[in-house]
């Protein structure tokens, strides 16, 4: 009954592995996935996951029950307090809901089948290019996916007029993809003051923004830098959905652990999001009016939350009924432990200076070759990846000659380099532009 099956392609990105490991040659190099690699190639498991697995083992105690639907409470807690600050009035106020979702796919997922049921716009811009998975993540979550300039290839940086233009023209109320730091593919974010213009606008025009925190701490090394552009948005009090990975900045790429948070609208309104259970709400009332009526809208803002959580729940349980105990267990094992904590922030900041320190020497070694081209994107992009500029005939070059993995975007994953590797790269991309 299955011979009419037709082989599906191998994942854009996954299959770059794939091809990688049939690959006999010992100078082979992948650069396909974004996975941290150590000085020596290898992947690695933090010092402080290794002590917080250890103090969970040794805990008699505890047990491996079902989780609840939304996941481990204290786990939750801790990851809105981490992406928000841990003086957050929305956190105070009750203003956010927090799940544990699969990591960052299955926050993305989550919060677009809630979005698709309870929200009145179907439309998510993302910005162009993205994370492949975006799209179809996306659509099968029931919405309807639209793109935003976001990449000027000339420049190999920002297209921020475009940005402006396409989300000035998007629907009033339309959701928006926004990566927090560190954007996939690109390596390219908007700087401080272009996120302010980002949040105005978008608040004027009531657009939802939908955050994608995969990077936190990875992309400068601090946890609050990281966090700045969503901070931004929840500080006006308005209404956002974030979706947070810890498969890069602890290394639990298969622990599969993530959160959502869905912020409501703040007690005065005066956030004035996209009018998402807006019937809540006293919008016509003045702010001195809104003052005497704070602590009913505490209260109401409170119970919006958990109305949606209640929700949340009915979109999880038929699709995986709970989420996994052990990875939100390390997660918040480190992050209420403030040695531990201080000492997850020092391995994380190492791992963000080896990829920084790898993007000087790149840059350098090409420099040394004479390599035609500028290539200053290399030091100036931000994150795991840098998007070389490089067309898809002069990856598969690279693939075939030199055993260099990518996709065929040109996207390189830094974190996957060596100080050993770079020349190898170099002589391979030299090869390429000059050939
Ligand atoms: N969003 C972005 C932008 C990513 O780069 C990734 C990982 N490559 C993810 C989400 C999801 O990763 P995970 O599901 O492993 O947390």
């Amino acid at each position: 009954v299955f011979a009419h099956v037709v082989r599906a392609p191998e994942d854009p990105i996954l299959g770059v592995t794939v091809a990688y490991n049939k690959d006999p040659s010992p100078v082979k190099l992948n650069l396909g996935v974004g996975a941290y690699r150590t000085e020596e190639g290898k992947p690695v498991v933090l010092n402080v996951v290794r002590q917080a697995e250890q103090q969970l083992v040794n805990d008699r105690s505890r047990v491996k029950e079902y989780l609840p639907i939304v996941g481990l409470a204290e786990f939750n807690k801790l990851s809105a307090k981490l992406i928000l600050g841990a003086d957050s009035p929305a956190i105070q106020e009750n203003r956010v809901t927090t799940v544990q979702c699969l990591s960052g796919t299955g926050s993305l997922r989550v919060g677009g089948e809630f979005l698709a049921r309870h929200y009145h716009q179907r439309t998510i811009y993302i910005p162009l290019p993205t994370w492949g998975n975006h799209p179809k993540v996306f659509t099968l979550a029931g919405l309807s996916v639209n793109t935003y300039r976001y990449y000027d290839p000339t420049t190999r940086g920002m297209n921020f007029q475009g940005l402006l233009e396409d989300l000035g023209s998007a629907p009033s109320g339309a959701i928006v993809l926004l990566h927090a730091c560190a954007h996939n593919p690109t390596g390219v974010d908007p700087t401080i003051q272009q996120w302010e213009q980002i949040r105005q606008l978008m608040r004027s025009k009531g657009l939802l923004p939908f955050f994608d925190s995969a990077y936190q701490g990875f992309a400068s090394g601090s946890l609050d830098a990281d966090a700045q552009s969503v901070r931004m948005f929840a500080a006006d009090g308005g209404e956002c959905l974030i979706a947070q990975s810890y498969a890069k900045n602890m290394g639990l790429y298969g622990e599969r652990v993530g959160a959502l948070s869905i912020m409501v609208l703040d007690n005065v309104g005066k956030g004035k999001g996209g009018g998402w259970l807006k019937d809540q709400f006293f919008d016509s009332h003045s702010h001195m009016e809104c003052c005497c009526l704070v602590t009913i809208k505490v209260c109401k803002t409170a119970d919006v939350a958990s109305r949606v959580e209640s929700q949340l729940k009915l979109v999880i349980r038929p699709m995986y009924s709970n989420p996994p105990i052990h990875g939100a267990s390390i997660v918040a094992t480190i992050l209420k432990d403030r040695n531990l904590y201080d000492e997850w922030t020092i391995e994380l900041k190492a791992m963000a200076d080896r990829i920084i320190s790898m993007r000087q020497k790149l840059f350098d070694a090409l420099h040394v070759r004479g390599t035609p081209g500028d290539w200053s994107h290399i030091v100036k992009q931000i994150g795991m990846f840098t998007f070389t500029g490089l067309n898809s005939e002069q990856v598969a070059f690279m693939t075939r000659e030199y055993h260099v993995y990518m996709t065929s975007d040109g996207r390189i994953s830094m974190a996957g380099l060596s100080s050993r590797t770079v020349p190898h790269l170099a002589d391979a991309i030299y090869a390429a532009v000059t050939r």
